[in-house]
Protein backbone atom coordinates (compact mmCIF):
# COMPACT_ATOMS: atom_id res chain seq x y z
CA UNK A 1 0.00 0.00 0.00
CA UNK A 2 1.32 3.62 -0.86
CA UNK A 3 -0.37 6.41 0.17
CA UNK A 4 0.02 9.36 -2.84
CA UNK A 5 -0.88 12.50 -0.81
CA UNK A 6 0.67 11.40 2.97
CA UNK A 7 0.74 15.13 4.86
CA UNK A 8 3.43 13.67 6.97
CA UNK A 9 6.03 12.74 4.02
CA UNK A 10 5.21 16.26 2.76
CA UNK A 11 6.27 17.87 6.23
CA UNK A 12 9.32 15.31 5.84
CA UNK A 13 9.88 16.69 2.48
CA UNK A 14 9.56 20.34 2.75
CA UNK A 15 11.98 20.80 6.29
CA UNK A 16 14.29 18.65 4.00
CA UNK A 17 14.44 21.20 1.63
CA UNK A 18 14.74 23.60 4.44
CA UNK A 19 17.85 22.27 6.24
CA UNK A 20 19.03 19.22 4.14
CA UNK A 21 22.10 18.37 6.25
CA UNK A 22 20.32 18.14 9.21
CA UNK A 23 20.38 13.88 10.64
CA UNK A 24 16.59 13.00 10.01
CA UNK A 25 15.38 12.36 13.86
CA UNK A 26 13.50 9.21 14.33
CA UNK A 27 9.00 9.63 14.86
CA UNK A 28 7.24 7.32 16.90
CA UNK A 29 3.88 6.95 17.32
CA UNK A 30 3.35 6.80 21.13
CA UNK A 31 0.49 5.90 23.36
CA UNK A 32 -0.61 9.03 25.09
CA UNK A 33 -0.36 7.48 28.55
CA UNK A 34 3.82 7.05 27.44
CA UNK A 35 3.68 10.61 26.83
CA UNK A 36 2.59 12.28 30.22
CA UNK A 37 -0.39 13.78 28.97
CA UNK A 38 1.33 15.47 26.50
CA UNK A 39 0.46 16.00 22.35
CA UNK A 40 4.15 14.88 21.63
CA UNK A 41 8.05 15.08 22.60
CA UNK A 42 11.19 15.63 20.90
CA UNK A 43 14.93 14.73 21.58
CA UNK A 44 17.22 15.61 18.80
CA UNK A 45 17.43 12.20 17.75
CA UNK A 46 13.80 11.20 17.75
CA UNK A 47 9.79 12.53 18.09
CA UNK A 48 7.08 11.31 19.68
CA UNK A 49 3.41 12.00 18.56
CA UNK A 50 0.42 10.83 20.44
CA UNK A 51 -1.91 8.30 18.37
CA UNK A 52 -4.99 10.57 20.50
CA UNK A 53 -4.00 12.98 17.78
CA UNK A 54 -7.06 13.52 14.58
CA UNK A 55 -4.54 13.07 11.41
CA UNK A 56 -4.90 17.30 11.29
CA UNK A 57 -4.02 17.67 15.07
CA UNK A 58 -0.94 15.25 14.57
CA UNK A 59 0.57 17.18 11.56
CA UNK A 60 0.85 20.01 13.79
CA UNK A 61 2.16 18.61 16.71
CA UNK A 62 4.84 17.19 14.07
CA UNK A 63 5.98 20.52 12.37
CA UNK A 64 5.92 22.01 16.23
CA UNK A 65 8.49 19.12 17.01
CA UNK A 66 10.25 19.42 14.32
CA UNK A 67 11.03 22.91 15.07
CA UNK A 68 12.35 21.91 18.30
CA UNK A 69 14.88 19.64 16.60
CA UNK A 70 15.82 21.74 14.23
CA UNK A 71 16.59 24.88 16.87
CA UNK A 72 18.80 21.89 18.54
CA UNK A 73 20.47 21.04 15.40
CA UNK A 74 21.00 24.76 14.05
CA UNK A 75 22.37 25.77 18.14
CA UNK A 76 24.29 22.50 18.45
CA UNK A 77 22.51 21.15 21.21
CA UNK A 78 21.84 17.68 22.69
CA UNK A 79 18.23 19.28 24.02
CA UNK A 80 16.83 22.49 24.22
CA UNK A 81 16.57 23.58 28.02
CA UNK A 82 13.40 23.55 28.86
CA UNK A 83 12.67 27.14 30.18
CA UNK A 84 10.64 30.31 29.46
CA UNK A 85 12.59 30.78 25.42
CA UNK A 86 11.63 27.34 24.42
CA UNK A 87 9.09 28.71 22.18
CA UNK A 88 11.21 31.77 21.74
CA UNK A 89 11.93 33.78 18.26
CA UNK A 90 14.33 30.94 17.01
CA UNK A 91 11.82 28.42 17.82
CA UNK A 92 9.04 30.23 16.28
CA UNK A 93 10.88 30.94 13.48
CA UNK A 94 11.77 27.37 12.45
CA UNK A 95 8.24 26.55 12.84
CA UNK A 96 6.77 29.44 11.07
CA UNK A 97 9.19 28.39 7.34
CA UNK A 98 8.43 24.39 7.95
CA UNK A 99 4.47 25.15 8.17
CA UNK A 100 4.63 27.96 5.19
CA UNK A 101 6.29 25.43 2.75
CA UNK A 102 4.17 22.43 4.11
CA UNK A 103 1.09 25.10 3.62
CA UNK A 104 2.17 25.58 -0.11
CA UNK A 105 3.28 22.13 -0.94
CA UNK A 106 -0.26 20.83 0.57
CA UNK A 107 -1.72 22.74 -2.13
CA UNK A 108 0.48 21.50 -5.13
CA UNK A 109 -0.73 18.75 -7.18
CA UNK A 110 0.42 15.44 -5.02
CA UNK A 111 1.90 13.44 -8.14
CA UNK A 112 3.87 16.45 -9.12
CA UNK A 113 5.09 17.17 -5.95
CA UNK A 114 5.95 13.49 -4.56
ZN1 LIG B 1 7.21 22.75 22.20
Amino acid sequence: MIFCNDMFEVVAKVTKELWPDMPWPYIFWADARYLGGMYGQFRKSSIYISTSLSIKSAVIILIHELAHTVNCYLKDLDTEVIDSEVHGSEWQDCFDKINEKYEEAKCMNDLEYL
